[in-house]
């Protein structure tokens, strides 16, 4: 994880930076920051450039071993311990499960950096309460004991150290207090008024505060996850949060879906006025959700091609008119006639860039639309 993949927060990065190069940086640090904050990536970020073998004065290098290893999350000295069901004080917990579990935790953290604790019930379907046991504090001080394998610092990040077992909490008093050289604690938390005094004066506070409004417009239009203007309109909602603005960017997509197919069902139907119309609509919307159609309908077009029945049942759901399905049978959509609509999709989506006049351009491929999807045999 490099500092440049998370979004803004231009004062935290520096400060972090500039702590590893002066060779000032604490040995237990706690990053706090509310929901939906970059607390865990920034976590991550430090953790890659700390080991980076090439580092630069803002970033990793992203190229070396070290950080390909920490892209992936299986660099041997980025030890991980986070929240599981249990009682707390279980002893010993069974060595193919935690196998499983730190699979299903990289391929959490890779897909979801801005996930919270429900996302992490969720993405696993535990339904006991989750803690972070006595056991996994003793593996911790045991993890801590040994050299680090790769010469450099040996990581220990703890997510969520709100859910230590009193037990955990107390049996690592002394390792936060005194780390063997070398050790760094980063404890990755969304409310710090829920740990221990003990804890707490053991580290050293560093907020990760809430993105801005700027810095999530940007990220999201920036990025190609929505158009301009959806963006514009989803940061102040987001209110500090990523995940939330990728919550409301998923809505925006569903929406997109629906244009999409009710574009495909008008050109099908050769409804020339809904046509004409439908260009004077789109031509008015900014050039950033003119793109977000094209693409959103590309990408319906590629997954029908892999899964022929997508773009089948899709154009069959939600669908108020009874005569359009019974017309709408398996044959409308060929894989030669995906194919080509593909194409012609893929080519006005490089023309839209260009044509200044966007709604003979729609116009233009609905007819074109209209004629594959029509065409017999
Ligand atoms: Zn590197």
């Amino acid at each position: 994880m490099l500092f440049s993949s998370i979004p803004g927060l231009d004062e935290i990065k520096d400060k972090l930076v500039t702590a590893v190069n002066a060779n000032h940086l604490a040995h237990a640090l706690l990053l706090h920051g509310p929901e939906g904050s970059a607390n865990l990536k920034m976590a991550l970020a430090l953790a890659t450039y700390l080991c980076c073998k090439n580092r630069g004065t803002h970033d990793s290098c992203g190229s070396c071993d070290s950080c390909q290893k920490m892209a992936k999350l299986v660099h041997p000295d980025l030890n991980f311990t986070f929240p599981v069901p249990g009682s707390g004080k279980d002893d010993e917990k069974e060595d193919d499960k935690a196998v499983d579990i730190l699979t299903s935790w990289r391929r959490f953290v890779l897909d979801r950096g801005y996930g919270n604790l429900q996302d992490w019930v969720a993405h696993n379907a535990f339904t006991k309460q989750l803690n972070i046991s006595k056991a996994a504090a003793k593996k911790i001080i045991q993890t801590v004991s040994l050299k680090s394998f790769e010469g450099g610092h040996k990581i220990i990040l703890i997510w969520w150290p709100e859910l230590l077992h009193i037990t955990a909490a107390n049996a690592l008093l002394k390792v936060l207090e005194e780390p063997p050289g070398k050790t760094l604690f980063l404890l990755v938390a969304n409310q710090p008024d829920m740990l221990l005094n003990t804890i707490l004066s053991r580290t050293q506070k560093i907020l990760i505060r809430g993105f801005t409004d700027n810095e999530i417009r940007e990220h999201l239009s920036g990025e190609g996850f929505c158009g301009a203007e959806a963006a514009m309109q989803i940061a102040p909602l987001a209110d500090g949060s990523m995940r939330e603005a990728y919550r409301l960017v998923d809505q925006v997509v569903d929406e997109n879906t629906a244009k999409f197919r009710d574009w495909m069902r008008i050109c099908y139907n050769l409804d020339v006025n809904a046509i004409v119309s439908q260009a004077e609509a789109f031509s008015a919307q900014d050039k950033g959700s003119q793109k977000v159609l094209f693409i959103t309908g590309l990408n319906i077009l590629r997954e029908s091609l892999l899964k022929k029945s997508q773009l089948d049942q899709l154009m069959r759901t939600a669908a108020s008119d009874r005569k359009f399905i019974e017309d709408f049978d398996k044959n409308v959509l060929t894989e030669e006639k995906l194919i080509a609509l593909y194409r012609l999709l893929n080519d006005s989506h490089y023309h839209l860039e260009r044509n200044a006049n966007v709604k003979i351009l729609f116009a233009d491929i609905s007819f074109n639309a209209a004629r594959i999807i029509r065409k017999k045999g």
